[in-house]
């Protein structure tokens, strides 16, 4: 089966989630999937980005980076992880994680500049604005969560802080069906 860059793709709520949302069952080693492998799928991550991504300006299509930028920019996809979801477990900004992930977001601005254009420069900004709006709000602390079916990192944006999954038409349906199939054989309810 083909791979597509479907709109389910980029549920997270903000850019720096979707790319980190590019592996798939991260914590589960054998079935973890990394949807980006070589340059060429994170130019086809950035065109779908700009059409599906709640960050994206209808004005501005992000472009991808040159090669040698891939490297860096799949450490701070790994870091912007490790962050967001320490943060998304225990409700706190761990310190730690904090400066690995800004400082790896501001070396590769220091290479970009401040072009929001091009995709790991847009990245980075992503990444450091909502870290730094997740520090100053506990509210929005809170409205980072995990997806519960899948573990992919979401912002919550809605009223009562009630989002449980990345997208309820395919995590929210696979938990539905995964209860009627215990019902029906009996298996206990997970
Ligand atoms: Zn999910």
């Amino acid at each position: 089966m083909k791979f597509a860059w479907t709109p389910h793709r980029f549920s997270g709520g903000t850019l720096a989630f979707d790319l980190a949302n590019t592996v798939i069952l991260r914590h589960d080693p054998a079935r973890r999937l990394d949807r980006i492998s070589g340059p060429e799928d994170l130019a086809g991550f950035a065109v779908a980005a700009s059409l599906h991504c709640a960050e994206a300006r209808q004005d501005m299509a992000y472009a991808p980076c040159p090669a040698s930028a891939l490297q860096p920019l799949l450490e701070l996809r790994e870091l912007i992880d490790r962050h967001f979801r320490s943060l998304a477990v225990s409700g706190e900004s761990n310190f730690a994680t904090f400066v690995a992930m800004a400082d790896k977001a501001a070396s590769i601005l220091r290479q970009t500049g401040m072009t929001p254009q091009r995709i790991d420069g847009a990245v980075s900004l992503s990444a450091l604005s909502l870290a730094m709006e997740t520090m100053n709000s506990a509210s929005k602390a809170l409205r980072v969560k995990l997806c519960a079916n899948c573990g992919w990192l979401i912002v919550d944006t809605s009223r009562n802080r009630s989002r449980i999954w990345c997208d309820m038409t395919v995590c929210g349906n696979r938990e539905k069906s995964r209860r009627h199939y215990n019902r029906k054989t009996g298996s206990p309810e997970a």
